[in-house]
């Protein structure tokens, strides 16, 4: 069977089953299936909400605040509270968990990807499941995305997932609503490369006033997540059983296939990011020939490095002949890698007293011409 990359996005109105506090019969039935995948292999992310909410419970807090101070508040005390049951949870299947909160900025400035991006691959690496959730106690207003759908797909395409599935509490997107609509009809597949406009407007805004996405924000994220190359599936979340039939090719919801490979992704942004570029890396002609080969940029390949960058922005590379060898996302800084250039890997960690890693660009964060 194939292994995939899955990200798991769990809502409020999914952890609760549309009640106050945590179902955790319901919880515990999700943990369980997500520990069978990552036991056959598969690498599960799980994007979880729900800190509020057990706040809210746990303080016998009337009402979903409206200000910032008592969200986070909420959030603060939550949190804690959610991480304990999914340590307890999941232990009980011998799987370990990592906390991971983040804020818009961490997944989607370059610079601090790049971290959020080796912090995930390490946990998966150790078979780790992350447990991501928005950093809500500091997120301010303008700095927070405030829904985990978009967070989810900002998620999948920083570990480059192969699946994104969100949970939700109907079997995917309808013509109408199908709760007041009987004529409403499922939909199966949206491939087409604009969302057509009905199916936003059917969206419509939040129904269970639970959690702070609804159909809208999923479709958003879905649309956000295939064109960062990743496969989307919006799903019943009273079924944590459709994640078993999701692996097995089955599509019990509605179904959003990626739009391109999150490579071709990846090199789209790149070549944007060409305009504001000011860093130049020279490289010797062994270095060229790896790199068109498949390879890495190592230090060792490089020359000398001018202009100006810092880790995650894109760089020039170009060989001594000064003839454009291709663009790539660098990992070190201007200052550093002046300190390691014509170095083996192996001496960055002497040398700089941190590693990013061995390679200076990765070869899939390379887009040669
Ligand atoms: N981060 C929020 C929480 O944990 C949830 C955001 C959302 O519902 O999408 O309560």
């Amino acid at each position: 069977m194939k292994k995939y990359r899955i990200v798991v996005k769990l809502g409020t109105s999914t952890l609760t089953q549309g009640n106050i506090d945590l179902s955790i019969e319901h919880v515990l039935e999700m943990v369980r299936i997500i520990a069978v995948l990552q036991k056959q292999g598969h690498e599960m992310i799980l994007v979880s909400s729900g800190a509020m909410a057990v706040g809210r419970s746990m303080l016998g807090y009337p009402d979903v605040p409206k200000h910032m101070p008592a969200k986070q508040m909420l959030a603060a005390v939550g949190q804690s509270r959610l991480m304990e049951l999914y340590n307890q949870l999941f232990g009980h299947y011998n799987q370990k968990v990592g906390q991971v909160l983040v804020t818009r900025e961490d997944l989607t400035l370059r610079r601090r990807y790049l971290n959020a991006r080796n912090t995930l691959l390490a946990l998966i690496q150790y078979h780790v499941i992350p447990v991501i959730n928005e950093n809500d106690t500091i997120s301010t207003e303008e700095i927070r995305l405030g829904d985990n759908d978009n967070l989810s797909a900002l998620v999948a395409n920083v570990v480059d997932a192969d699946l994104l599935v969100l949970f939700t509490d109907q079997d995917g997107l309808y013509t109408s609503d199908p709760r007041k609509d009987k004529n409403a009809q499922h939909i199966e597949v949206v491939d087409s490369t604009e969302i057509p406009q009905d199916l936003w407007l059917a969206a419509g805004g939040s129904v269970s006033g639970l959690g702070t996405g609804g159909m809208a924000t999923k479709l958003q994220a879905a649309d956000l997540a295939r064109r960062s190359g990743t496969n989307v599936i919006i799903t019943n979340g009273r079924k944590p059983e459709n994640l078993l039939r999701i692996v097995t090719g089955e599509k019990p919801g509605t179904y959003f296939p990626a739009l391109c490979s999150s490579l071709e992704s990846r090199k789209r942004y790149m070549l944007a990011e060409m305009q504001n570029s000011t860093g130049t890396i020279l490289i010797d002609a062994g270095a060229e020939s790896a790199l068109r080969q498949g390879g890495s940029l190592l230090p060792v390949g490089i020359r000398t490095v001018t202009g100006q960058f810092e880790r995650g922005d894109t760089v020039v590379i170009r060989n001594l002949a000064e003839e454009r060898v291709g663009l790539g996302i660098v990992n070190y800084a201007l200052n550093d890698l002046k300190k390691i250039e014509g170095l083996q890997s192996t001496e960055i960690e002497s040398v700089l007293g941190f590693s990013y890693g061995m390679e200076v660009v990765h070869h899939n964060n390379l887009l040669l011409v």
